[in-house]
């Protein structure tokens, strides 16, 4: 079976030999030194100055909506995955939904400004895909209207912009490091954020709000990661370069052989890109018909991709309803194809010809 992703892992060995490490300290979570030692790491590779490890990277959006104190109304993208939408509304906010733009499937900045109202608070994008949003525009229309920035980053490790890690952009970026990203620590998160006073909140909202073993300064929450999970992502962090250029040829397959057709649109990388990461290879079909018939074809070579992001989500059934054509539209007719390391060529091969085989090509 060839599913649409395959977690990374390690040397069992390698694991192994940090988790000996742990069992002899006997020091499982809170601050452990693999934590740290992870924390370090993730800054040099980067290259940013600052991140903080978290349990998941839904947290990550929560802690940073909190540590923003937003209230009201922020405006979101309806094409994400359930945590960005799902996270505002946990918050207590409202999530105001501006459709996006067809080529690069992220936040139309053009279409913001209508959406601003007295109670709008920030605009909370996801550069879906690891592609990244129009970060100008958006600053531009964010300092008119005295908005706040958070950017869902959860694709984007290891993705530059315009000379910087994607993570360096809006008040507060966030990101996921689950099992089905890029790199990856089984579960976790990270925030990122350059305004000192931000950063020291969200390491308070991280750890209950202790500012020593006998006092708070304020609510938090427990959104610490354990030793466990940092040592899995030492293992992969030692890994990535292969993983990235791996991830860039079997990327640049797919491109070659679908690229140029009419009834398949593939997604267009924002400029000012420096370094796209190759998380995703979403195809768009004509219609949702087309892409139905491709899936069970592709399904019955054993092959599974996802509907990747379906429905859209300004369609829940727990938020305003707006309607947003653009992304309804693509939501139904997009698919996004196998992509993980151990993918080979051969199966590559195998899908695209499945696919055009599919569209009478
Ligand atoms: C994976 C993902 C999340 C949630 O991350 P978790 O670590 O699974 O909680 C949030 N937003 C987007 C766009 C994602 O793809």
């Amino acid at each position: 079976m060839i599913p649409v992703t395959k977690p990374f892992l390690p040397l069992i060995e390698e694991y192994q030999s940090y988790t000996k490490s742990i069992f002899q300290r006997g020091w499982l979570t809170n601050n452990g030194p693999l934590v740290n030692e992870l924390e370090l790491k993730l800054k040099s590779y980067l290259d940013i100055p600052h991140l903080l490890f978290l349990n998941n990277g839904t947290v990550a959006i929560q802690i940073a909506i909190k540590a923003l104190e937003l209230t009201g109304e922020i405006i979101t993208t309806p094409f994400s995955y359930v945590a960005t939408t799902s996270s505002i509304v946990w918050e207590q906010c409202k999530p105001i939904f501006v459709d996006i733009d067809p080529g690069s499937f992220n936040i139309d900045p053009l279409k913001i400004e209508e959406a601003i109202t007295p109670s709008t608070s920030a605009i909370l994008a996801t550069h879906v895909f690891g592609n990244p949003c129009e970060i100008d525009s958006i600053r531009a229309i964010a300092d008119k209207h005295g908005l706040k920035i958070i950017y869902d980053a959860a694709h984007c490790f290891g993705t530059t912009y315009k000379g910087q890690s994607i993570f360096m952009y809006g008040d507060i970026s966030t990101t996921s490091f689950h099992a089905t990203k890029l790199f990856h620590t089984t579960e976790g998160g990270a925030v990122f954020t350059q305004r000192p006073e931000l950063l020291r909140k969200m390491a308070l909202l991280r750890n209950f709000g202790h500012t020593s073993p006998v006092s708070f300064d304020g609510v938090g929450i427990n959104a610490k990661n354990s030793e466990f999970h940092a040592a899995m992502g030492l293992c992969v962090l030692h890994y990535i370069e292969e993983i990235r250029a791996k991830r860039e040829k079997q990327w640049l397959v797919y491109k070659n052989t679908l690229s140029g057709k009419q009834q398949i649109k593939l997604m267009k990388i924002t400029e000012g890109t420096d370094n796209y990461n190759f998380s995703y290879f979403p195809v768009v079909f004509e219609t949702e018909k087309q892409l139905l018939t491709t899936l069970e074809a592709l399904n019955l070579q054993g092959v599974y991709p996802r509907r990747y992001f379906y429905p859209s989500l300004n369609t829940l059934n727990y938020v305003a309803k707006k309607n947003c054509p653009v992304s309804e539209s693509i939501s139904e007719r997009v698919l996004c194809l196998p992509l993980y390391h151990d993918l080979t060529t051969e199966d590559q091969d195998m899908i695209c010809r499945v696919i055009l085989r599919a569209l009478n090509y």
